[in-house]
């Protein structure tokens, strides 16, 4: 059956300034990679996945394939002209729950916004893409998702040849914070009226004004954040162009999930000062919301006047996340009312884990068994925080089925999903598929236990690379 992809677009709409129509760059032999088929089915795509669509040598009937223009602060300088500069969205389309998604193309050929790139992705980066990013969803954390995955037959150069790939992405929209720069930096207040509308018409129908659009992105920034520390996730380059409006995970760069517990863990080869390290996560975000704020001033007719209330906001913000992040590692050993004090009960814990070198996935995953005490060097004071713990759990009837909602059993581990990748370049895609079905369903404990075993010292992957 002949593909059919129900497009209803939006951002094509809307005035040129905010992007470019462009078509993809065709590929000399597209074969499929992966399919996702739930996807396709929640999205309302109907028939056959053809590798032609989805390594852009066919535009699907609906498409209006465009490259969006944005900006961003990248490690903490700003860009005032980034954009889509290797992906392409084809368009949008209402979902079964009647939400609007964004289909984008990544690795589609160069575009206005390429400056020096080629456009193109390497199959690495596609497919860590494609396995982390559903594994954040089977998670239950916001994420945009992967759709389908195709081997162009093309070599691309990067240090060495590399086979070439491209990735299709779903959003619940690729507006970033980096849009909002953009216009502002350039003084466009037209353009940047028109995509705070389309923003608010997206993700925020309630906000009344540009604080209050603000409050509710830095409220669901908050919240990711604190999710992505509950499992252990460093995204590796949360720059204003990498941080979403609409609150989810997106551009899964050099992104990671730890191993053993360090709050210092930094995997990405380009983040040379640890800016972007696990336990900087949370302070970062702030700093993109007060990026974020300053662009939507420009909005206001007296700017001036409004700043004491942005930065109340945006001051806001830590505590906002302290709150968030408690109630995750609170359920997280089975607490689902937290109080303050719990705070101690936590801490303690990640101290006795990070002095022992413990794996962060597993040891928690065996607090729900009551085998956390292998995980732990220091023996004698986990007994004692054992105790205290016991204590508190008097008062939480459920605990036992809250832990088993938020500790995963299976994480996508750097090391398997190097691994994965080597076989996928050799052309064998059984890990792919063992990795994706494994991580699926994350919670429960997969049959294979090198899926669940921590890397050895030489299986250990130190560093990751950025996507390009
Ligand atoms: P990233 O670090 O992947 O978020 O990318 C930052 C910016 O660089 C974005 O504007 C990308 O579109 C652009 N970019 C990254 N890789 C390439 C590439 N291979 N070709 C063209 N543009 C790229
Ligand atoms: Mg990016």
């Amino acid at each position: 059956m002949t593909l059919r992809i129900p497009f209803d677009n939006s951002y094509a709409r809307l005035p040129d300034a905010l992007f470019t129509r462009v078509a993809p760059t065709p590929v000399t032999s597209p074969t499929l990679l992966a399919w996702n088929a739930p996807l396709a089915e929640e999205l309302g795509i109907t028939g056959d996945p053809d590798a032609a669509t989805f390594a852009g040598n066919t535009i699907p009937d609906g498409a209006d394939p465009l490259a969006m223009a944005y900006a961003g602060h990248q490690f903490g300088g700003f860009s005032p002209s980034l954009g889509d500069g290797r992906a392409i969205l084809l368009g949008e389309v209402i979902d079964r729950q009647g939400i609007r998604r964004d289909i984008q193309l990544k690795g589609s050929g160069r575009t206005p916004y390429s400056r020096n790139g080629d456009g193109r992705a390497w199959m690495g980066p596609v497919l860590r893409e494609f396995v982390v990013s559903e594994a954040m969803h089977a998670l239950g954390i916001p994420t945009t998702r992967a759709l389908a995955a195709v081997r162009t037959g093309d070599t691309i150069q990067r240090e060495t040849a590399l086979p070439g790939a491209v990735l299709t992405r779903t959003a619940s929209s690729h507006l970033r914070v980096g849009h909002f720069e953009y216009f502002a930096a350039r003084g466009d207040k037209a353009s940047l009226q028109a995509l705070y509308d389309y923003a608010v018409d997206r993700h925020d129908p309630q906000a009344k004004d540009p604080l209050m659009f603000l409050k509710g992105v830095i409220a669901r920034q908050a919240k990711l954040v604190a999710h992505w520390m509950g499992v252990g996730f460093i995204h590796g380059v949360m720059n204003t162009d990498n941080t979403s409006i609409s609150g989810e995970t997106i551009d899964y760069g050099p992104c990671a999930f730890m191993d053993a517990y360090h709050p210092q863990t930094v995997y990405s080869s380009i983040d040379q000062y640890g800016r972007y390290a696990y336990d900087n996560q949370p302070q970062i975000l702030p700093w993109n919301m007060a990026k974020l704020g300053s662009a939507l001033l420009a909005l206001l007719p007296d700017p001036e006047a409004a700043i004491p209330d942005f930065t109340a906001a945006v001051h806001a913000m830590p505590d906002l996340i302290d709150a968030e992040w408690l109630a995750v590692f609170a359920a997280k050993i089975g607490i689902s009312a937290p109080r303050t004090e719990d705070r101690a009960l936590i801490s303690d814990l990640l101290s006795l884990m990070q002095a022992g070198n413990s794996d962060f996935t597993n040891t928690f995953h065996a607090l729900l068994t009551d085998n956390a005490r292998d995980q732990i060097a220091d023996r004698e004071a986990f007994t004692d925080w054992t105790l205290r713990w016991h204590d508190r759990l008097a008062s939480e009837p459920d605990a036992h089925a809250l832990m088993g909602r938020t500790n995963p059993a299976v994480i996508p581990r750097n090391h398997l999903v190097e691994e994965m990748i080597q076989a996928a370049v050799a052309g064998d895609m059984g890990p792919f598929e063992t990795l994706r079905h494994a991580l699926s369903t994350p919670f429960e404990t997969p049959e294979d236990a090198r899926l669940i075993t921590p890397p050895t010292k030489d299986q250990e992957v130190t560093a990751t690379f950025c996507g390009t």
